[in-house]
């Protein structure tokens, strides 16, 4: 399906099958010598047939596009290798260009992951389906990197680069000035909470992910056009949504604790989850691993708020409340 958003500006929507997200909006910007395609589907059949045919259909041929990432998840990334030519650019930040090129080592990740009370067989149910594997982008890229603030000029149209990490490290938007639109890849998304969560130690996802949030409200923007669902008008109504949303979680995590130490496992499974069951023991396994992710990610902004402590006991974290008295002023968000 293709919808012209504006002279020269198409979304084209590519299929995810079996994927909670349903499809990818790629962005196409039609210029006279070159083309750029924003963000391109999973590394499958089915999403390299439909953007094909999205470009085809708007007499684009592969050798005049240039593609940019808003970043590395495989839904954006996956099909850059197969679609490059000779004279192809892949703009994308060097943060995520370079996660692309080396992904982070599956051991590294089981062992925070194990750190974290998340159980093996759930580590292992969730490798088994993660689609950066089987669908992400294969062998190594050569990028030209963007940074805050770069423009990209195509079509009588100037596009600027807006770091905004947080969904990653290395998350990128482009804003239009002048139409006031935001491509928002996977920063900010209508009816679904673009995840945040951490799987590496010494980072803090949610600060940044907070931080980029206020950032992009900043910015006068009309139309936003996110990597996934429908486009809207309302960003910063959305963005209160949004960051209520992490508040109530970071209140509800504040509730959980009791006098024992937990670890992010156990405390991801008492907290309420937007799935379709009623017990954590009903969730699949690799949900229980994402979820604990999201949970550490808020633990992490807690902690760096003075609000939680963490101890690493007997090759495990794990979590305590320092007992403060929390109103939701004190959160500041
Ligand atoms: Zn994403």
């Amino acid at each position: 399906m293709i919808t012209q958003i504006l002279p020269g500006i198409y979304s084209l929507r590519i299929p995810l099958p079996n994927n909670p997200l349903k499809y990818l909006n790629s962005y196409v910007i039609k210029g006279d010598s070159r083309s750029l395609v924003i963000d391109t589907g999973l590394n499958r059949r089915e999403c390299h047939d439909a953007l094909i045919r999205g470009l085809d259909s708007l007499s684009i041929s592969l050798g005049s596009v240039d593609f940019f990432l808003t970043h590395m998840h495989p839904d954006h990334s996956g099909l850059v290798p197969e679609l490059k030519t000779e004279t192809t650019s892949i703009y994308c930040s060097v943060e995520d260009a370079e996660i692309i090129n080396t992904p982070l080592e599956w051991g590294k990740m089981l062992d925070y992951a194990l750190s974290c009370g998340i159980p093996e067989t759930e580590m292992q149910q969730f490798g088994r389906g993660q689609q950066s594997i089987k669908y992400g982008p294969k062998g190594k890229l050569d990028f030209t990197y963007v940074k805050d603030k770069d423009e990209i000029n195509i079509n009588g149209y100037k596009f600027v680069c807006i770091s905004t990490p947080g969904h990653t490290r290395g998350h990128m938007c482009l804003y239009e000035p002048e139409h006031r639109i935001l491509i928002a890849g996977d920063h900010i998304l209508q009816e679904i909470t673009p995840n945040v969560a951490q799987w590496e130690e010494n980072t803090n996802p949610l600060k940044q992910y907070l931080e980029s949030l206020d950032k992009i409200s900043e910015y006068s923007v009309d139309l936003v056009l996110p990597g996934h669902r429908i486009s809207f008008h309302n960003m910063r109504q959305r963005i209160t949504e949004i960051k209520k949303h992490h508040k109530d979680r970071l209140l509800e995590l504040l509730q959980v604790f009791n006098t024992k130490p937990l670890t992010p496992y156990q405390i991801a499974s008492k907290i309420k989850w937007d799935l379709n069951y009623t017990d954590w023991e009903e969730i699949p396994l690799a949900q229980k691993a994402f979820a604990t992710t999201e949970a550490l990610a808020h633990l992490t902004y807690l902690q760096e708020k003075d609000l939680v402590e963490s101890e690493y006991k007997q090759g495990m974290y794990l979590y305590s409340s320092k007992g403060k008295f929390l109103s939701v002023n004190q959160l500041n968000l």
